[in-house]
């Protein structure tokens, strides 16, 4: 375990940074520890440098003064978070990780190795914002921090429904419930609620998918003329795979969409069935057991095709 309060005592600037397109567990996560350390350590600059969270985040404290220039600083930061990521992930944030003083990583996903002098990974809990949960002194807690690792939780549990979600998610939801926030409200608007052009691209994408291995395995993409069209960005393609794995008979779901030309970003989510965090490595990305990612090069027919071998390795009766 981390002593958050020790390792940042005496530091006169904190940074905090998430991975590169952030969700709602790395959004969060960063807020909440940056409203945490900000109770305990009044005098320290604490500032949060992300890729543009979306406006759907705005509630969470500290959402405006989120910082997304990346500009180059005169000073090092004294200490810096590398949260819900490697090193790798964290985009133009790397800079500020890397010269920081001290580093430390706070991260849940099995394929990161762990980062900086200071690093705690452990993968068998649900999500950034219950670990951060974990490391928190009730004594800076406040309402502000628990909706925010309440809402860091709900992202990536799917609201407490995926495998990840453990008895002690659930003993820390209720505690940070006791902090009496609207949290019916928060769940729709941050998690099931959609534009009427996010449905429409869902349900273009749930139309267009195609089955293959013997309908074990599902894709669908995004092109960016199809894009372009829509008038739509990456963050509108947030639920897609999750509802392509819901599908009967289905064990893996892919979802891609074109980031430039002959590059697209893959998103994988599995039943048991499958370890897409090991198709996901395998490519250079990585994630979860049952939730992955990676960005690939190529035509979409190479990338599925790609991605098709090294599952099927998995389901060897599968054609
Ligand atoms: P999503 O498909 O929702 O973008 O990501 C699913 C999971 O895989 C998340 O936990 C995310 O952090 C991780 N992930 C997605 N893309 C990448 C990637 O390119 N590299 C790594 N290391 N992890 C990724
Ligand atoms: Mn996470």
């Amino acid at each position: 375990m981390i002593d958050l309060i020790k390792e940042c005592e005496g530091a006169a600037k904190i940074g905090i940074s998430g991975h590169v397109r952030p969700d709602g567990d790395a959004i969060g996560s960063c807020l909440a520890l940056r409203r945490y350390l900000a109770n305990a350590f009044p005098d320290a600059k604490i500032t949060v440098n992300l890729e543009q969270p979306p406006r759907i985040f705005h509630e969470l404290v500290g959402y405006d003064e989120v910082r997304t220039d990346f500009a180059p600083e005169d000073e090092p930061y004294d200490v810096y978070f590398a949260l819900d990521c490697n090193r790798e992930r964290l985009g133009p944030a790397g800079t500020y990780f890397d010269s920081a003083r001290k580093k430390i990583n706070i991260d849940h996903h099995v394929s990161n190795p762990g980062e900086g002098e200071i690093h705690l990974v452990l993968p068998e809990i649900s999500s950034t914002g219950e670990l951060l949960y974990t490391l928190f002194d009730e004594k800076y807690m406040d309402r502000e921090i628990a909706l925010a690792l309440y809402v860091a939780i709900i992202h990536d549990t799917g609201v407490f429904q995926y495998s990840c979600t453990s008895p002690d998610t659930m003993r820390v939801a209720a505690r940070l419930m006791e902090y009496g926030f609207d949290f019916p409200r928060m769940i729709k608007e941050t998690f099931y609620e959609k534009t009427y052009l996010q449905s429409q691209i869902m349900g273009r994408c749930l139309m267009e998918s195609v089955r293959f291995m013997n309908g074990r395995c599902i894709v669908s993409v995004v092109d960016k003329r199809t894009a372009e069209f829509y008038g739509v960005l990456p963050k509108d393609y947030e639920g897609i795979v999750n509802q392509l794995i819901n599908i009967k008979g289905v064990d893996c779901a892919l979802f891609l969409y074109e980031t430039d030309t002959l590059e697209f970003k893959a998103s994988l989510r599995s039943t048991p069935a499958v370890d897409v965090s090991k198709v996901a490595s395998y490519f250079g990305g990585g994630g979860h057991v049952r939730a992955a990612g990676c960005t690939m090069k190529g035509t979409f027919h190479d990338c599925v095709n790609n991605l098709s071998q090294r599952i099927a390795e998995q389901f060897p009766d599968a054609e």
